[in-house]
């Protein structure tokens, strides 16, 4: 009579291993979630950063974490993070705090990497790892008729949108939530690869695209200067706004300008209309979002219903 017990003990054993197995896999789960940890997070290899950090490391390519030291010591009144080789400067905040915003490459391969923060003297006061994790972008071929083939930026037009992405003020005009520029669905993701009629051009997209009609009004994401208003070649009708702080973004295609170089801008108020001006197969609002120069996905901010 030993067999039957056998066979129970046999099926005792693998629902214990199904249970431990589905353990680990919400474990590895839970494990990927952006969720901030503060400095005594066992990372931390240099516990000279005595004040309190709120930080994600888990962190997708092409998307931005914040990094929010609280309380910072007397005279500790700037900062600069690290990561992969890109710069993130650390301002101080009118509640006290010191901030900054990190952007992660597109391209960035996924794994783990170095993450510092460094007083005004350059000496290392944080360090832990930060885990890069794949986005899964897609390919996106665009159909290009011979006409749009042939539009090239005009003189200076790439220079003063470079500008515009990796110079912002000292002034933060940003807060977030953002708002979205149009309600409208997202048709085009941020970090395809591009084809243009089947052949790779090498780039990826920058922005999003949203599926909004010719007219349709577009809001300022969050508070701004504009920096640039006026109608190019290759992006068409364009407004820049440097939202300060790191922190700069743009709208292009547009039919109408509705604000001038130099003006604020609050949050949600009107900078122009939708239209298909520059190289556009149709209407729709391509808005870029730039962190310390690099582009970074929008939807990460206002998270758009997809088309
Ligand atoms: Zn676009």
């Amino acid at each position: 009579m030993k067999r039957p017990s056998l066979l129970i003990l046999s099926v005792l054993f693998s629902v214990f291993c199904l249970g431990i197995s589905l353990f680990i896999k919400n474990a590895e789960a839970v494990g990927q979630a952006p969720v901030p940890h503060d400095a005594s997070h066992p990372r931390n290899k240099t516990p000279l950063l005595k004040e309190e950090l709120k930080m994600a490391h888990t962190v997708k390519q092409g998307e931005t974490f914040m990094i929010q030291i609280l309380h910072p010591r007397k005279g500790f009144d700037e900062g600069t993070a690290w990561l992969t080789g890109v710069k993130a400067p650390l301002f101080k905040q009118t509640n006290g705090s010191l901030q900054g915003v990190m952007p992660v490459k597109v391209n960035q391969k996924p794994g783990g990497y170095t993450f510092k923060i460094q007083n005004r003297d350059g000496k290392t006061l944080y360090e832990s790892k930060v885990e890069v994790v794949n986005a899964h972008y897609s390919k996106q071929n665009i159909r290009v008729s011979s006409s749009m083939k042939g539009t090239q930026p005009e003189s200076g037009e790439l220079e003063t949108i470079g500008k515009l992405k990796k110079e912002t003020g000292g002034t933060r005009y940003w807060t977030v939530p953002f708002v979205a520029p149009t309600t409208d669905c997202m048709n085009s993701r941020f970090g395809n690869l591009r084809l243009h009629n089947g052949k790779f051009t090498g780039n990826y997209h920058k922005g999003i695209d949203l599926r909004s009609p010719q007219g349709r009004p577009i809001r300022a994401t969050t508070g701004g200067t504009v920096k640039i208003s006026r109608f190019y070649r290759l992006h068409g009708g364009t407004v820049g706004l440097d939202h300060g702080q790191g922190i700069s973004s743009i709208y292009i295609h547009m039919s109408k300008l509705d604000v001038k170089p130099g003006e604020k801008v609050e949050k949600g108020q009107v900078i122009g209309r939708v239209g298909s001006t520059g190289f556009a197969t149709g209407p729709h609002l391509h808005w870029g979002l730039y962190v310390n120069g690099l582009p970074v996905n929008p939807a990460q901010w206002v998270h758009p219903k997809r088309c």
